[in-house]
């Protein structure tokens, strides 16, 4: 059995390279139709595969419901013996090239590519001129990010597939979307949940094979979790006056801009684990309530911001930035109370205070201010405004615009036209995952890591490292979370579109949890005209250091 396992892999790199040359060919940039031929790719390869073609439900699509672009999760399932379950993921929808300009047409013919991409190099990095130079990396669009790593899955559940006996079973999943809003993942955890309940299995471990970069040239890493990614808005309504009237109105852009410059980079909120931090977060859109240019100031602002956690709930983040909303509305009408203060003692005005107070509420007390109002009427129409943003976003509409759309619709069955800030969250939802959190792992599971840093050593005298979040964002945030029900609960109040445009499955996610790692290959300029990986992992060290994971967990 033993020498079986590791004889298995002999001449792997032969397949990874055939695999992965016809997989970029289907082109399947994110969020376009163009997703779709990487379904026929799958469907096309694995029903040529003996173990896929005579084992009936082995393999096929699963639907995306309500997706616009009618996409599927692929997935293959291999049944072997035992209940044991390891879990193969990986996207394959890829970024755009609208940077490679008039070598888009090599972007997905490594050999061309580098031949054109020689005749340019002196334009091109240091790094990525040596690379070049060294011929040590393999470049093209989505050849890194992800379809290196997508193909040695590939690759290796071919060949399990030709072996006698297996032990344990394994699903490989490829999910599109997954550089959009990850409706591919969320559907996906679905099917997983189904396999589970069907077959009784016990879901051990899900190795994603994102591309890792490197800080310095010769450490590899392994990542036991992935950062999560939230987006909290922030809408202010202001009260518009005329400028020669500064007083008699309030603007909103003076307090968005303390908001923004109380959240923007603050590493209040970035958590740390060990050595390992989240990037501080950063805001993503900004935008007032004027088309046109008049002597008043706006009525209203309003933004979004991303945040990236390590160890935070969608609750904590919003108990945090309820309190950033408050702090910055009380200094602004202490600052206007002062300003106007001098005003007036230097016009011969009465001095007193200004008519403003602070008022700061979530999106749901929002929603219930508007419906005890109005009642069933608003009711009505507030469900006929969902059903047209659906329609909106099916044909473009950006998840940002229609968010703000259904607050303002909101607001017009609002009396109260004092000013106020409304904040709440944007889909999507990323949870935090990482195996330090999950109590009882399984000694394999938490000596995995090590192990595999072993092996890397002894067999390609590698050194690797092991950190507790990938960074770069990924679908390893559906594989596990905790309280789903509190969890909902919070982004039910504060994220509109939840439910509607948007839904995060996180009973089920609780339901399939399970512990993750991230193994794949060394890759660099990920989306970028020189997006590259290491051919030496991609088609010798990494597929090896996969099988040895999928090995321990599964005792082939
Ligand atoms: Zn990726």
């Amino acid at each position: 059995m033993k020498n079986e396992i590791d004889n298995l892999v002999n001449g792997i790199e032969k397949d990874i390279e055939e695999i992965l040359h016809e997989y970029i060919k289907t082109e399947s940039f994110t969020n376009t139709g163009n997703e779709k031929e990487a379904e026929k790719f799958f469907v096309n390869f694995f029903s040529k595969i003996q173990y896929f073609k005579n084992t009936p439900g082995s393999y096929g699509l699963y639907k995306i419901e309500k997706d616009a672009l009618d996409r599927n999760v692929f997935y293959a399932f291999l049944k072997g013996k035992g209940k044991d379950t390891v879990v193969l993921i990986h996207h394959s929808d890829i970024a755009g090239v609208e940077d490679f300009k008039l070598l888009k047409k090599y972007a997905f013919s490594p050999e061309e590519l580098k031949t054109q991409l020689v005749k340019i190099k002196n334009t091109l990095s240091q790094d990525a001129k040596k690379d070049l130079d060294d011929d040590t990396f393999l470049f093209g669009r989505g050849i890194c990010d992800m379809k290196g790593g997508g193909s040695i899955q590939i690759a290796l559940i071919k060949r399990y597939s030709e072996m006698e006996s297996f032990n344990g079973n394994i699903v490989l999943l490829a999910v599109p979307d997954e550089e959009n809003l990850s409706s591919g993942m969320r559907a996906a955890v679905k099917l997983l949940s189904e396999l589970q309940d069907r077959y009784g299995l016990k879901y051990r471990l899900m190795i994603n094979s994102e591309p890792h970069q490197r800080k310095d040239d010769v450490t590899g890493i392994f990542s036991e979790g992935s950062v999560g990614k939230i987006m909290p808005f922030v809408y202010v309504r202001g009260y518009l006056a005329h400028a020669g009237k500064v007083f008699e109105g309030l603007n909103p852009i003076h307090v968005m801009s303390k908001i923004v410059s109380k959240t923007e980079l603050n590493m209040d909120f970035s958590d740390l684990a060990g050595n390992e931090a989240a990037p501080p977060p950063t805001w993503l859109y900004f935008k007032d309530s004027k088309d046109q240019y008049d002597v008043s100031m706006p009525l209203s602002v309003k933004g979004c911001f991303s945040i990236l956690t390590l160890n935070q709930t969608p609750q904590s983040i919003l108990e945090k930035v309820k309190n950033i909303c408050e702090e910055s509305f009380d200094e602004v009408i202490d600052d206007m109370n002062n300003s106007f203060r001098r005003f007036a003692k230097a016009t011969g005005l009465p001095l007193k205070y200004l008519q403003w107070q602070s008022k700061v509420v979530n999106f749901q007390e929002l929603y219930r201010e508007a419906a005890a109002a109005h009642g069933e009427e608003f009711i009505i129409e507030y469900n006929k405004k969902l059903d047209e943003l659906a329609y909106k976003y099916e044909n473009g509409a950006s998840i940002i615009e229609c968010n703000f759309d259904l607050l303002e619709f909101v607001y017009e069955y609002i009396d109260d036209i004092m000013p106020r800030i409304v904040y709440g969250l944007i889909p999507p939802y990323y949870p935090n995952v990482s195996n330090l959190f999950m109590n009882d792992l399984d000694e394999d599971v938490s000596s995995l890591s090590d192990n595999l840093i072993k092996y890397a050593r002894e067999e390609f005298n590698q050194v690797y490292k092991t950190e507790y979040f990938y960074t770069g964002i990924s679908d390893l945030s559906y594989s596990s979370i905790k309280k789903s029900r509190e969890i909902y609960k919070a982004l039910k109040e504060s994220m509109p579109l939840l439910g509607h445009i948007y839904d995060v499955p996180v009973d089920i996610i609780e339901k399939i949890s399970m512990p993750c790692i991230n193994i794949g290959p060394w890759g660099k300029d990920f989306h970028k005209l020189t997006e590259r990986v290491n051919k030496e992992d991609l088609y010798v060290r990494t597929p090896r250091i996969i099988n040895k994971a999928i090995s321990i967990i599964l005792r082939n």
